[in-house]
Formats: C-alpha cells, sequence, structure tokens
C-alpha cells in the first residue's frame, strides 16, 4: 500500500490543529524553537542550545538562549539533539523536465509518451515539483531554463506562499544549436524551450522577447562550435553579453569546455551553471573567474545520472533510485518503473559501450571535481545546483548527491552548508529575504538530527522544514511512503 500526501493537505492539517497544539502564541505572535544547534549560515559560530524565535513568516530572533530570551507562554519545540540551518537552495533545475528519459525534447519512447503530453502534464501541475522541493528541505530554486510558461504560470513562480519554494526563472534559452536538430522537434508552437542565436538583430528580438515575459535573467546554451564557424559564434556570445546587460538582467552560460567558459566570462556571465569537464581549469580561468565575482554552479551528478537512464533502458533493467526522504512521487516512480516502454532500446548499447560509458564519465567527474577544488581553493563563490529534471536527476531528491559529490571532491562540509544556502539566495538576488537565519529575514530553515558539519550525507536526516514560519514534520511532505512489507 502506498500513501501520497499533499503539502496543501498537511498546510491545511498544520492550520486547523494549530501545528498540534504549538502554533504561535495568540498575543504576541511569536513561537520558539528551542535546543537545537543552529548553524545560521552567516559563516559565524553555531550556536548551541540555540533559540530561533519565529513571527509571522519572518525570524524575530536567533541566537543563543542569552540573545533571544523567549517570552512567557510562548509555544516551545523542543529540538534537543537537533540542527538547524537555513532552509537550502538548488541553483539549477528546470520545472519543464520530469527527471526521467520522457521529459526532454529528444526524449525516447514518445510512442508511449508523447512529448507533447508530457509538457503539457508537467505545466498543468508545476506544484508538483514544489512539493518534492519542499519534501527535501528545498526552499528555493533558480529554474536556469526552459518553456515560457516556467516564467509566466504563476503556479510555478509565485513565491509568496508557503506551499510554494521562492523561484527565480530564466525562461527560454538563447542558442546557436541548429533548429532542426532532433533538440528542437515536438515543442509547444507557444511555449519555446529555444531562441535563435544566428545574428545580432536575432538577439536583439530574443531579449526583448524575455523582457516581455517577465524572465529573470537571460541564459545563453552554448556549446563547442564548429571551428569554421567559431568567429562569427564568439562574437554573438559576447553580443549576448552586452545585450543582457543592457537589458539588466544577469547572463547565464551553459559551456563546459574551458575555451567556452572563459569566453562566457569575458561576455560578463553572472553565473557559469555547469563545471568545466573537458580539462584542468588554468589560473587565467580563475582570475576571470575572481574578476567577474561569477558564481560557479557544479553540477556533478547530472551526466552520470543520464548515462545510467540510457543504460537502464538498454539493458531493460529498472533504475535503483536514491530518494532519501520518499519526495519521489509515485506517477514519476511508475514512469521509471515501466523499462518495457524503453523495449525499441533494448541492447543497443553493448557491454563495451556501457563500460566506456561508465568509465568515460567517471574520468570527466575526476576533472570536474579537481576544478571545483581548484575553483573553491581560488575563493570563488559557488552555488550547489543539481540540473533537476535530467533523466535520474530527481527534483528535490538530487539535492543530496550532488552535495556528496562537491564533498568528495574535497570540500569542507561547512562549506558546503554555506554553498547550499546563503551563496544560492545571492545567485538569486535574494540574500535580503533568505539564505541565512537572521531577524527580519523569512523563516525558511531545516532540521536535521545530525550534523551537517560532521559529514554533508548527514543532509539526509532531515526531521522538520519551516517555510515562511510554518512547521512542519518531513513525514507529513513525503509524496512516497515505502509499501510495508
Ligand atoms: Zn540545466
Amino acid at each position: 500500500m502506498t500513501s501520497v500526501r499533499t503539502l496543501g493537505a498537511a498546510l491545511t492539517g498544520l492550520i486547523l490543529a494549530g501545528c498540534g497544539g504549538s502554533g504561535p502564541d495568540p498575543e504576541t505572535g511569536l513561537m520558539a524553537l528551542t535546543g537545537a544547534t543552529v548553524i545560521d549560515g552567516t559563516g559565524g559560530p553555531a550556536f548551541e542550545d540555540g533559540v530561533v524565535l519565529v513571527r509571522g513568516d519572518e525570524l524575530a530572533c536567533v541566537g543563543s538562549a542569552a540573545d533571544c530570551p523567549v517570552p512567557d507562554g510562548t509555544p516551545r519545540t523542543d529540538l534537543t539533539g537537533h540542527f538547524i540551518t537555513p532552509g537550502l537552495v538548488d541553483a539549477h533545475v528546470h520545472f519543464d523536465q520530469t527527471g526521467w528519459l520522457d521529459g526532454r525534447p529528444e526524449a525516447l519512447a514518445t510512442d508511449v509518451y508523447p512529448y507533447d503530453e508530457t509538457i503539457q502534464y508537467l505545466w498543468d501541475d508545476p506544484g508538483r515539483w514544489h512539493r518534492a522541493f519542499l519534501c527535501s528541505g528545498i526552499t528555493a530554486v533558480y529554474d536556469v531554463g526552459g518553456a515560457v510558461w516556467t516564467v509566466t504560470d504563476e503556479q510555478a513562480t509565485d513565491t509568496d506562499r508557503p506551499d510554494r519554494a521562492h523561484v527565480r526563472a530564466a525562461g527560454p534559452l538563447i542558442t546557436h544549436v541548429d533548429y532542426n536538430a532532433p533538440f528542437m522537434v515536438g515543442m509547444l508552437a507557444d511555449q519555446p524551450v529555444f531562441l535563435p542565436m544566428q545574428s545580432e538583430a536575432d538577439i536583439a528580438e530574443d531579449i526583448a522577447f524575455l523582457q516581455s515575459i517577465g524572465a529573470q535573467a537571460v541564459k545563453v546554451w552554448y556549446l563547442r562550435p564548429d571551428p569554421d564557424d567559431a568567429e562569427r559564434l564568439d562574437a554573438l556570445l559576447m553580443a549576448a553579453g552586452e545585450a543582457a546587460d543592457a537589458a539588466g538582467l544577469p547572463l547565464l552560460v551553459h559551456a563546459t569546455d574551458l575555451r567556452e567558459a572563459k569566453l562566457a566570462l569575458r561576455a560578463g556571465a553572472f553565473m557559469l551553471v555547469h563545471s568545466v569537464g573537458d580539462q584542468p581549469v588554468d589560473q587565467e580561468f580563475l582570475d576571470l573567474l575572481i574578476a567577474n565575482d561569477t558564481f560557479y554552479a557544479p553540477t556533478l551528478i547530472v551526466g552520470g545520472n543520464w548515462n545510467e537512464a540510457v543504460i537502464a533502458a538498454s539493458e531493460q533493467n529498472v533504475s535503483v533510485i536514491d530518494d532519501p526522504n520518499g519526495c519521489v512521487d509515485a506517477a514519476l516512480r511508475d514512469r521509471i518503473s515501466n523499462i518495457a516502454a524503453y523495449e525499441d532500446f533494448a541492447g543497443q548499447l553493448s557491454a563495451e559501450d556501457i563500460a566506456q560509458r561508465r568509465a568515460d564519465y567517471m574520468e570527466e567527474m575526476d576533472i570536474m571535481q579537481a576544478n571545483l577544488l581548484a575553483v573553491y581553493e581560488a575563493g570563488v563563490r559557488i552555488v550547489t545546483s543539481t540540473d533537476s529534471g535530467n533523466p535520474l536527476t530527481l527534483h528535490g531528491a538530487a539535492i543530496n548527491p550532488e552535495m556528496e559529490a562537491m564533498q568528495a571532491a574535497g570540500l569542507p562540509a561547512s562549506a558546503i552548508i554555506e554553498m547550499s544556502t546563503r551563496a544560492g539566495a545571492d545567485a538569486m538576488g535574494m540574500a535580503d529575504r533568505f539564505g541565512t537565519l537572521e531577524a527580519g529575514k523569512l523563516a525558511d530553515l531545516i532540521v536535521l538530527s545530525s550534523d551537517p558539519r560532521a559529514d554533508i550525507a548527514n543532509m539526509r536526516d532531515l526531521t522538520h522544514v519551516m517555510r515562511a514560519g510554518f512547521l512542519l514534520e518531513q513525514s507529513d511532505l513525503q509524496l512516497y511512503t515505502a509499501p510495508v512489507e
């Protein structure tokens, strides 16, 4: 038997029940979390036996018991033995992708799962991913590219609801990639995911369009150009940077090779949305990152997950998913389990192909992890980012293996906590509202039963999520409960 509970239902229950008797004091509007070790995300020392006082949707006081005396009569939630951090921020997600092989324009098995039906299905319920994010302790996300609705549909982007994560969204991507490529087919006509980049006139039109729909960034998808055409396209990337700057929008660039990533930095990139993975970074690259104060979004796990999804289709094996907190909903689990839908792909990869794919990815991962450490040691601003929505990089759940891959690269857990909270809020331009636990900011936080400073894998031990002052037990946010044997 499975049970599915939505945050909407949980919030209704919460309001009716007054948070199990621990709703705010009716006179002062205050409630208190006491006894936990509070890691406020500012980089200062943690508060042992700390106090978090919440009034309405905001933090009223965060500190030691002496800093934040709890007025008599204030309802308390005793969290002794627990750890509190700001809510997590995933700085690279895609609302218009499912997390499986059906969710991209070049999807496999479109006879079973027609792509236009899948995108309509995604558009019909963006709240689905908000529920997955909150279930995983993620209270804010940066959607760095997608269909028009990802910026225009308020069900996706309305950030002032306690049952939603905060969102900043870039909308359709500007790219030089050929419009006849398989990527481009199957999109809804009035919902483009890609905009052309063949001339300066294209770019001007694209940016005017992005402004007209309310896009909050300009994302350029810049793949390694054909050497014969590189000079022309490189100049267009620079032009896109100038046009984004003139429009007052941050430039986000997908450029995974060192040459193109440097060019993106020269074009004024505010964020590189992936690691450099083709070769070790050099001092010139690090100097450009520092000079531009650019955010670096490593997305370490997405490539390996893609590989495993394709291998699963070829081998006709159902993928084992990493879902530490029951945040992958039953509908998505059903699609991942229905590997028979991909039977046309069975056996398309030989054992040698599969071994080669895995070896190539391990080699790329080694380069990306060494580059991440170099970027960290140079003092660059790094944001935790999963690229969720891509096959087997699951909205919400992917944040844990991503943080663990950052730790495996040699980054200290305490630094990863900051990259997963304050830095993400900074990248979203919303650090005045969330990202650290300080009086006056929104009460967005998570509670853990083990210390994330000791091992970032302890971020899996999520017991509560507070969004805008609503404290929920993680078990009430779960979208999937394993059947009882
Ligand atoms: Zn992406």
